[in-house]
């Protein structure tokens, strides 16, 4: 049986049933409740992948979510200065991703425990409960209605095993996707006329 505080199950119940997610179980028809989840892995056993080797592209979605540019900076310290390949406002997310590719760099280690402490629910939830109850909160959603979208991203690409990576790569196009979707759904993309 899943070894798992009652705070963490209701907590993980919120994401996977939130009330505004058309696909919530709520109104679902009758039976149609969600799957079991396979037996859980020990929380202490879960290994996590390096800092400084996270998926580009996962870092750079959980970097943009997690902070503004001011809490960068601030977090970046020294390192923020330097050439930035990605001026205007992506220039923090820029400077910190490079930072973060810093193995054992002082601005690395400070990014690595801010996002660990900021995710620490959803990193436990995924240790706790394994890649199946990722899937049901992450797959087949609108990413912008998933509660606490980050901190899920954060604990996918943290996760230091084979088979978090065909969700690693379905998050990746999904987050892509998504992205459009919102820039999009704004009057001001569109064409006129
Ligand atoms: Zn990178």
């Amino acid at each position: 049986m899943l070894r798992m505080s009652r705070n963490l199950r209701m907590f993980v119940q919120e994401a996977v049933m939130h009330p505004s997610d058309p696909r919530d179980p709520a109104t679902a028809p009758p039976g149609a409740g969600p799957r079991r989840r396979r037996a859980a892995t020990t929380p202490s056993a879960v290994a996590r992948v390096p800092f400084d080797r996270v998926e580009c592209p996962l870092l750079d979605a959980v970097l943009a979510m997690s902070f503004d540019a001011g809490e960068l900076d601030n977090l970046l310290g020294d390192e923020r200065a330097g050439g930035c390949a990605c001026p205007g406002p992506r220039a923090a997310i820029d400077a910190a991703h490079r930072a973060a590719h810093v193995p054992d760099g002082a601005a690395a280690r400070r990014l690595e425990r801010v996002l660990d402490t900021l995710h620490a629910r959803e990193l436990e939830a995924l240790d706790a409960l394994g890649l199946d109850t990722a899937t049901e909160v992450l797959v087949g959603r609108d990413l912008a209605r998933v509660p606490r979208l980050a901190g899920w991203v954060w604990a996918v690409a943290r996760r230091a095993d084979p088979d978090a990576d065909g969700l690693r790569s379905y998050l990746v196009r999904a987050l892509f996707l998504d992205g459009f979707r919102a820039l999009g759904a704004q009057a001001s993309s569109r064409p006129t006329g």
